[in-house]
């Protein structure tokens, strides 16, 4: 009986839609650099079959800077090793999760993918996710015929590194690499990849709010990183030492991340900027969101004191009344919404809804012409050239 159900094209297009597995993966802790525990755990769910079994599949290796007299900000691997678990489950149709602990050593480098299988077949894959764990590599070591020395080197951290073959030559034209680096308010390293985990994996993850819904749907076009010290923000002014200033040519924008109290603020840059995020505070996630559509994407304030200053795609501050109703018209949103912001002389496109770049709240979200820049910076990465 069921067998000749299956034969009519709608069921079967029904049964493939509806016994595919859904599947998400990550590691806990998200980075640590010392020795630790490094838990990947994967989570699936098929409630029409169940889910049947987990397979997490890891390499580990040593973190390098792909050797050779100039070494790279982008770290390699040698001697990897495969190590895996598979999790079975009796065609569980609530939500089953398996995880991999993995005992980490200094200057490790984890790849990672998970894949769960339904009672019906179907397989879901997780992409795969390479991170940093363990003591950073800090020197380099050149070996190459009459060369042999050893020179001070950092590389960049991967923390959520979208590729499964970690190299410098690895392509990521289609991602947005956004870094992040202590102040020396910090009262440790440790400090600051704990209130990195406090802020990024609420804003790409675990976040239930109306502010992250951007983040949380495109956290595939985002690899994450951490550097070494080096930065210090107070206010508007942020200074880059080495050797963060070196690292950090690797990031297409970084947060300084920093526990005093002073206002953050960030350059209004295309990408290739910095800003401040203070981690103490309890909206830690959403400034750290507002800072890096500003030296991420141009973004401007459009809040009555902020800097009205924009260079996104569309501009979401504009000059004059006329030109936010030519680049509303372009952007089909009502002219009439074009309000100015204060007395500043600059304009924006208002729907009245809250927005990242105007509201601290929770249920803010890119509105009008920040919306459209989002969305073109979406298709842009989409296309392979995030900048
Ligand atoms: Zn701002």
């Amino acid at each position: 009986m069921r067998r000749i159900l299956l034969i009519a094209p709608s069921l079967l297009l029904l049964a493939a839609c509806t016994g595919a597995p859904r599947i998400s993966a990550l590691q806990n802790p998200l980075y640590r650099a010392e020795n630790h525990t490094s838990t990947i755990t994967a989570r699936a769910t098929e409630t029409r079959n169940g889910i049947t079994s987990i397979t997490i599949n890891a390499v580990v290796g040593e973190l390098t800077a792909c050797g050779g007299l100039s070494p790279s900000l982008i770290p390699c691997r040698t001697g990897a090793s495969s190590l895996g678990v598979i999790c079975t489950f009796p065609s569980t149709k609530s939500e089953v999760s398996c995880s991999l602990p993995i005992s980490v050593t200094p200057q490790r480098l984890i790849t990672y993918s998970a894949t769960a299988t339904s009672a019906e077949g179907p397989t879901a894959s997780t992409g795969s996710v390479t991170y940093a764990a363990g003591a950073p590599l800090t020197r380099h070591r050149v070996d190459k015929g009459m060369f042999r020395f050893t020179i001070p080197w950092e590389t960049a951290r991967p923390v959520i590194w979208r590729t499964d073959a970690p190299s410098s030559g690895t392509d990521r034209g289609d991602k947005i690499d956004l870094g992040f680096v202590p102040d020396p308010d910090m009262p440790n390293y440790r400090a600051f990849t704990d209130d990195l985990e406090a802020v990024a994996l609420p804003l790409f993850y675990t976040d239930t709010n109306q502010f992250s819904l951007w983040t949380r749907s495109w956290k595939k076009l985002f690899n994450l990183w951490a550097g070494p010290d080096g930065a210090d923000g107070y206010g508007c002014t942020r200074t880059f030492a080495a050797p963060a200033s070196t690292v950090r040519a690797a990031f297409d924008g970084t947060a300084i991340l920093h526990r005093a109290e002073f206002r953050d603020c960030a350059s209004i840059t295309p990408g290739g900027g910095a800003g401040t995020t203070q981690t103490t505070l309890s909206d830690a996630k959403w400034v750290l969101l507002h800072e890096a559509a500003h030296f991420l994407f141009g973004l401007g304030d459009e809040y009555v004191g902020g800097g009205s200053v924009s260079i996104s795609n569309p501009r979401n501050v504009m000059t004059s009344q006329a030109s936010c109703q030519s680049t509303s018209t372009t952007n089909s949103l009502p002219t009439a919404q074009c309000v100015q912001i204060g007395t500043s002389g600059t304009w924006r496109n208002d729907n009245g809804v809250s927005t990242t770049m105007e509201d601290r709240t929770w249920d803010s979200d890119f509105q009008t012409l920040s919306g459209k820049a989002m969305a073109n910076k979406v298709a842009d990465c989409i296309n392979g050239a995030c900048y």
